[in-house]
């Protein structure tokens, strides 16, 4: 009997083990969590679920029975450490485990920033459930939530804080909401946005310090300003978790270094999801994503890699993020782009669509309350692989 082993149970774990019985793989299959709960979708976490409006249940990405029917073995425990040559793993209890594969699905952490005060009680980061319910406890209708970063989740968690109707701050480091993922016309339309619905959102906030004794009581500008804060949350971004795969020995280059068929440099190891740097065809670049679709794509590209069958990562990166009553939907990315175009009026409208070009090629489409514009630009940067170029650009995003 062989053994797959999958170390990581969240997006790119949980469809790799249903996807390699889907793909017909026989054998053992055990999957190993460090959080205490079945896989949940995280997207929900900073939307519906600091909302209130989302429960526990509503969040499993499977039900406990379904992993039973597919004999797909949990266990919550954290791996420490990979020995390659006797294709060993260690848990953190000193066990070890004997694996023919390895799955790295190890996902990323939140980036902390390097400023005094950010271990005092009352400050948050939003990543995990854990982390959602630690706000949850604390938070009072009454209190006031200072958020550090206006990206995907800062924003999003300032959305769901407003309407569960706490009064919030949130202070951005650059000179615009979402510097790093769109065009200045859609940080200026989400920034209206939030203002209207009563967010003090500050930009070229440079925070200098958390202060309190006990808890954290405010944030410090380093113009000299203290925000009053009873909870403060940080959303500036996360680290990949790369070092259990450098200790083993593997390739490791902002993301476990894989190829086209998610394998990493040791062929008996693939490694997916927001931990895993790939090149993207689409791109003729390297790339570490942070998104479900990337994860779900690459544990079905792993799932058929690891049963012997040829499968390569080639969708388009794509994107969403939900702001109370705003879905906004990515397709592509835009980095280096040259041109935009709109569909719609961003100063009156709710719906509308920045398209992004690069020497007159569509590369990417931010659309917003606007799905048959996301579909359309989707198929049309599609379809530019097929008829075969890539979209060659210098930098490489990381959508957060
Ligand atoms: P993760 O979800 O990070 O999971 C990795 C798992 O491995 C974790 O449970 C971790 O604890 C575990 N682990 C790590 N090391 C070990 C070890 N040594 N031993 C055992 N276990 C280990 N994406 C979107 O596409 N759209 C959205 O709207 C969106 N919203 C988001 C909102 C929030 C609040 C957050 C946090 C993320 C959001 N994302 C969104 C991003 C998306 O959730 C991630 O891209 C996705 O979770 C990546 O899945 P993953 O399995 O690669 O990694």
């Amino acid at each position: 009997m062989t053994r797959i082993v999958v170390v990581g149970a969240s997006h790119a774990g949980a469809q790799l083990a249903v996807s390699l019985r889907q793909e017909g793989w026989p054998d053992d299959i055990e999957m190993i969590g460090d959080e205490p709960v079945l896989p949940y979708q995280r997207p929900p976490l900073s939307k519906g679920f600091l909302a209130g409006t989302t429960s526990v249940d509503d969040l499993l990405i499977r039900s406990e029975a379904l992993y039973a029917k597919q004999q797909i073995k949990l266990r919550q425990s954290r791996v420490t450490a990979i020995d390659r040559v006797s294709h060993t793993i260690t848990l953190t209890d000193g066990q070890s485990l004997h694996y023919d594969k390895l799955a790295l699905c190890l996902g990323a952490r939140p980036r902390l920033p390097s400023i005094p005060g950010v271990s005092l009680p009352g400050v948050h980061v939003l990543r995990s459930l854990a982390d959602v319910q630690g706000i949850r406890a604390e938070l009072e209708p009454a209190h006031h939530v200072v958020i550090l970063g206006a990206g995907y989740i800062g924003l999003e968690a300032a959305a769901s804080l407003r309407q569960l109707g706490v009064a919030v701050t949130v202070l951005e480091s650059a000179d615009r909401v979402l510097a790093r993922v769109t065009a200045p016309v859609v940080s200026d339309f989400y920034t209206r946005i939030h203002r209207e619905a009563g967010v003090d959102l500050r930009t070229n906030a440079q925070v200098a310090a958390l202060v309190g004794d006990e808890r954290v009581t405010g944030v410090a500008l380093a113009s000299g300003e203290i925000i009053a804060a009873d909870l403060v949350i940080i959303g500036i971004g996360v680290i990949p978790n790369t070092e259990l795969a450098a200790e083993a020995g593997l390739v490791v280059d902002n993301g476990i270094v894989i190829d086209a068929q998610a394998v990493s440099s040791d062929p008996d190891i693939v490694a997916i999801g927001d931990c895993a740097r790939f090149t993207c065809p689409h791109y003729d670049r390297p790339l570490r994503l942070e998104s479900v679709p990337n994860a779900n794509e690459q544990a079905k590209v792993a799932a058929a890699t690891l049963c012997g069958k040829s499968k390569r990562i080639s969708a388009l990166p794509w994107f969403w993020s939900d702001q109370y009553d705003l879905k906004l939907q990515i397709a592509g990315l835009n980095t280096g782009y040259d041109a935009i175009e709109l569909i719609g009026n961003p100063d009156t409208d709710r719906h509308f669509a920045c398209l992004y070009f690069r020497e007159k090629r569509l590369i990417a489409a931010d659309c917003i309350n606007h799905p048959q514009e996301f579909m359309r630009s989707k198929l049309a940067i599609s379809e530019q692989l097929k008829s075969g170029s890539a979209i060659t650009s210098a930098s490489t995003p990381s959508p957060t």
